[in-house]
């Protein structure tokens, strides 16, 4: 066994359906008297649904959040938790609402209750993002990672399946690049391969019935593995392209995902043989890259770059903004070898096995 240093994060998880019935328990173990809730605007119904159910105990609600995070959002979303005297933040969503209420709790120190609805797995990482002038910065913070996290599958079910197929995609990216990170070690390894195990095994089945209970539970399990993974290792050029492809090209974050995690796979494949092999276990297939593409089309998902509103024009500056400050990466990341993954990514090419 290689040296490693697995550094785990703190937080408490609270784990299945109907488990939205502990709010209440999990803000009074926390102390907390008057919770903010957020969410984006779709989910402002539910939001308030579930602040008029806490009573006395909820300040408000904040249903502006969005993508990526923009600064003034943020800052809106601050001066509002500030004027109702918050004590805490329940994030109701998927990863912008937690990423709005990192953006909080980065300023203002107040805890977040995280209630994922999707699977991206911010919520188990202390990352976090904010973007202005058209460029998304990233950076980790131990205070915007969520003190506790009610998992509950009932509320993925009106996720709906095409969404639910690329934020499952987006899980399972963690999990890949959480395999060969730098700081990969053999504890993180296990979390991943199980991740992508549990939703390789979830999606398909979700994508025939959305409300198939046990195939939502398994895929919550991944997407939680995925962002413990996540957040105790590093990303690598997967994550590096697509927030380059999400925060200057405006491209959606889990669908981005997914187009992309083949190519990137493919371009790191010979440099983290270990890594592979497990991706491909965990798959079922035979290769990690071309398994990670068929378990897509499996799943009907989009596949070219160009089926979300890149240009073609657009790939070589998108491959420029993507080498500047590069994350450590198995393969070297060079100029021609990023614009070549970009261009099969934006033509769905399936990588060879
Ligand atoms: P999202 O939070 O934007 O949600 C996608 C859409 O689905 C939204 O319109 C939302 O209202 C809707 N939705 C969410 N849950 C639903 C449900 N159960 N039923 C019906 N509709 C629902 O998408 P996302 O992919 O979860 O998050 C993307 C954002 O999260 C990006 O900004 C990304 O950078 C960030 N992210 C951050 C981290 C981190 O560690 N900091 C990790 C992963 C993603």
């Amino acid at each position: 066994m290689k040296q490693f240093v697995y550094n785990a994060l703190p937080g408490r998880v609270v784990f299945g359906a109907g488990a939205l019935a502990q709010l209440p328990a999990e803000l009074e173990r926390l102390g907390a008297r008057r919770a903010l809730v957020l969410s984006t605007p779709g989910r402002g119904e539910d939001a308030r649904r579930l602040a008029a159910s806490l009573g006395a105990r909820t300040a408000g609600v904040y249903d502006k959040a969005a993508m990526h995070v923009p600064l003034a959002v943020a800052e809106d979303a601050r001066r509002v938790a500030r004027e109702l005297g918050a004590d805490c933040c329940v994030a109701l969503g998927g990863g912008s609402t937690t990423g709005l209420a990192k953006a909080i709790a980065l300023e203002t120190g107040l805890p977040i209750v995280a209630v994922p609805t999707t699977y991206s797995g911010s919520e188990r990482t202390t990352v976090y993002g904010l973007t202005a002038g058209g460029l998304k910065r990233t950076a980790r913070d131990a205070r915007v990672l969520p003190k506790t996290v009610i998992y509950d599958p009932a509320l993925t079910l009106g996720l709906p399946p095409a969404v639910s197929a690329a934020s499952g995609m987006n899980a399972i990216a963690h999990c890949v690049e959480a395999l060969y990170a730098q700081d990969a070690n053999p504890i993180t390894s296990l979390m991943a391969e199980e991740g992508i195990r549990a939703l390789a095994v979830a999606l398909p089945l979700i994508i025939k019935d959305q409300n198939d209970l046990n195939a939502r539970s398994d895929a919550l399990y991944g997407a939680w593995l995925a962002g413990v993974a996540l957040g105790s290792t590093g990303v690598a050029l997967h994550h590096k392209l697509c927030h380059t492809l999400g925060g200057s090209f405006n491209l959606p974050h889990a669908e981005t995902h997914a187009i992309v995690l083949p190519h990137a796979a493919r371009y790191n494949r010979d440099a983290a043989p270990e890594a592979m092999a497990r991706v491909a276990r965990a798959l079922g297939a035979g290769d990690a890259p071309s398994g990670l593409y068929d378990l897509e089309v499996k799943l009907n998902l989009k596949m070219r770059l160009s089926d979300i509103g890149l240009r073609e024009t657009d790939l070589e500056r998108a491959a420029k903004i993507a080498l500047e400050s590069p994350y450590p990466n198995p393969r070297p990341v060079e100029y021609a070898g990023v614009l070549a993954l970009l261009r099969a990514a934006y033509e769905g090419r399936r990588p060879e096995a």
